[in-house]
């Protein structure tokens, strides 16, 4: 199933798809986190009802971010492609060395953003807007401890995400977190797919285009820690909580490691693609030009 938020006439609605069309569900799940902290009854209760329930054209409505504000930060893996990790530190002139313990940092809920909204750019706070294409994973229900062999059935699905990264925010602190952060700077969706839907998530192409030029091309089974690896890491002593949201880390093609290094602008149209799930479309806007 595609799980969507959206909004309707100056409401936010939670939806599934059906081929183009949208079923509202808001009457049974008020929000996207209600819906999963009842996935066990609610999946199955949408999928009864879409068949015959009266629908509203995708193109009639905006889509919002799948979970417009997570409970918290979104959980972001670093470094979780072997291509990406020799590229990010030959860009520094450093040895490469690939991540032995999962690297983990994280994005503000603010940044968080839809799949077709605007990138904001304010020359003031930075000047080295980049892209990562990540595959994001969405848990079901809290857990603490999950062994890898049982990490499946705490994946509730999966949506793209782009870790939109101000570079020289980035590298000047020694914290990730505020170059990572920005306002909008976390495009979603365009849905959530239901983990039913996407039986092998390690087989998928994900890619990146900036104004139509492929710039990531590569597939999830390249990541170094895999999923149950990754939820089996962040559980160990720490509560994983329905809804969390976390970002499998993306492969080779960032813009700093490019030679020479290449940013975006106002203007350019950042397209996130990920096989079996779907395009985030999202157009660099100088914060002046934003409503
Ligand atoms: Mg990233």
């Amino acid at each position: 199933m595609k799980l969507v938020t959206f909004a309707q006439q100056g409401a936010v609605k939670v939806g599934a798809i059906r081929g183009e069309e949208v079923v509202d569900v808001t009457a049974v799940f008020p929000s996207m986190l209600a819906l999963i902290e009842n996935y066990v009854t609610g999946l199955p209760q949408i999928s009864d009802r879409l068949a015959g329930a009266t629908a509203v054209p995708l193109s009639a409505v905006q889509l919002l971010a799948p979970i417009p504000t997570p409970r918290r930060n979104v959980m972001c893996l670093g470094l979780n492609y072997a291509a990406h990790a020799r590229e990010s530190y030959a860009a520094k002139g450093q040895a490469a060395s690939l991540p032995t313990t999962p690297i983990v940092f994280t994005k503000a809920t603010t940044a968080v953003s839809g799949p077709y909204d605007p990138i904001p750019f304010d020359a003031a706070v930075s000047a080295e807007i980049d892209w990562e294409v990540e595959l994001a994973v969405i848990i079901a229900k809290a857990g603490k401890n999950i062994p890898a062999a049982q990490a499946w059935a705490y994946v509730f699905g999966y949506m793209v995400l782009n870790d939109v990264s101000a570079r020289d925010l980035q590298m000047r602190g020694k914290q990730y977190f505020k170059g990572k952060s920005l306002d909008g700077h976390c495009p979603t969706g365009p849905w959530i797919v239901s983990a039913d839907e996407l039986p092998n998530p390690h087989d998928l192409r994900i890619t990146c285009r900036v104004n139509g030029v492929t710039k990531q091309d590569g597939r999830t089974s390249h990541m170094i820690f895999d999923i149950p690896t990754i939820i089996a890491y962040l559980s160990q002593g720490m509560t994983l909580l329905p809804g969390d949201i976390i970002a499998t880390g993306t492969p080779e093609g960032v813009g700093f490691a490019r030679t020479p290094p290449e940013f975006l602008r106002p203007g350019d149209v950042l397209e996130s693609e990920i096989e079996g799930i779907g395009v985030l479309r999202n157009e660099v806007t100088a914060v002046s030009d934003l409503p």
